[in-house]
């Protein structure tokens, strides 16, 4: 679904992506992990287009999005993408904020939408918050909406940067929920976490950066049990 080839970014004269390489499959899930300033959140805001690539390409179904003729909202309409910091819109009610793109964007009319978004929303545990406003809802609430919202207008994979780690503890384990939920239901995700266990839970693949440059990657037991990169074996060592 998503293939990255090649990709370099630099801000300024500091170079963030070092030539990554990457592919997720339909219904896969793939983990990014490494250290603070590694690159992840960079390498999916380059994916959706967030971010401008100074070299190699992306594809989504083998289309090269980072073409300059591809429109980046078309683009935007293929891929979900949700955030750390929720960001919700404050003044739109939580069926408004997941039936706007839907509606604005892909022209799907109002009723529709908000049928859908109503089922959405009861399978991750919000029935009945439809008209709520976000401030009226926990942190862990406003991520399960922002999961809802990236999910509504069916992309064709969902980008999660971090989606926990702006949650009281407390809260985590509900959105990790969340994530377990769309594994099952199959959708193709590319992830990124600072929580190893769940990386080793739910991700088919977990690729370590370092740098700018994905240094090893593999299946989760083995690369958790044994790995084999100094860098990746320093990184687990250091979180233990
Ligand atoms: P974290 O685990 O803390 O989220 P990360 O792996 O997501 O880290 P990035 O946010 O991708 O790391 O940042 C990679 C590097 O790029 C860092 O050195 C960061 O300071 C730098 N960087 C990120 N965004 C910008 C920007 N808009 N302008 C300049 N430098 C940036
Ligand atoms: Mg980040």
């Amino acid at each position: 679904v998503i293939e990255v080839r090649g990709v370099t970014k630099a801000y300024g004269e500091l170079p963030v992506l070092r030539g990554i390489d990457l592919e997720v499959r339909e219904h896969e899930a793939v983990a990014l992990i490494g250290a603070s300033g590694s690159g992840k959140s960079t390498l999916l805001r380059c994916i959706d287009l967030l971010d401008e690539i100074d070299d190699g390409d992306v594809l989504v179904d083998g289309e090269v999005i980072t073409d300059p003729a591809v429109q980046p909202h078309g683009v935007r309409k293929r891929l979900g993408m949700v955030f750390q910091a929720f960001n919700l819109f404050p003044h739109l009610t939580v069926l408004d904020n997941v039936t706007l793109a839907p509606r604005r964007a892909h022209g799907v009319p109002k009723a529709e939408a908000e049928t859908r978004a109503r089922e959405l929303l009861a399978r991750f545990g919000l029935a009945g918050r439809e008209e709520a406003y976000p401030d009226r809802l926990s942190g862990g609430q406003q991520q399960r909406v922002a999961i809802v919202r990236a999910l509504a207008p069916s992309p064709r994979a969902l980008l999660l940067d971090e989606v926990t780690s702006a949650l009281d503890p407390e809260l985590v384990g509900e959105v990790l929920e969340a994530v377990r939920e769309l594994k099952a239901e199959g959708i193709t995700m590319l992830i990124t976490t600072h929580e190893m266990g769940f990386a080793r839970e739910v991700a088919d693949e977990v690729c370590f950066l370092h740098e700018g440059l994905i240094v090893e990657r593999g299946d989760p037991e083995r690369i958790f049990t044994e790995p084999e990169h100094p860098e990746t074996r320093r990184f687990l060592r250091r979180l233990l």
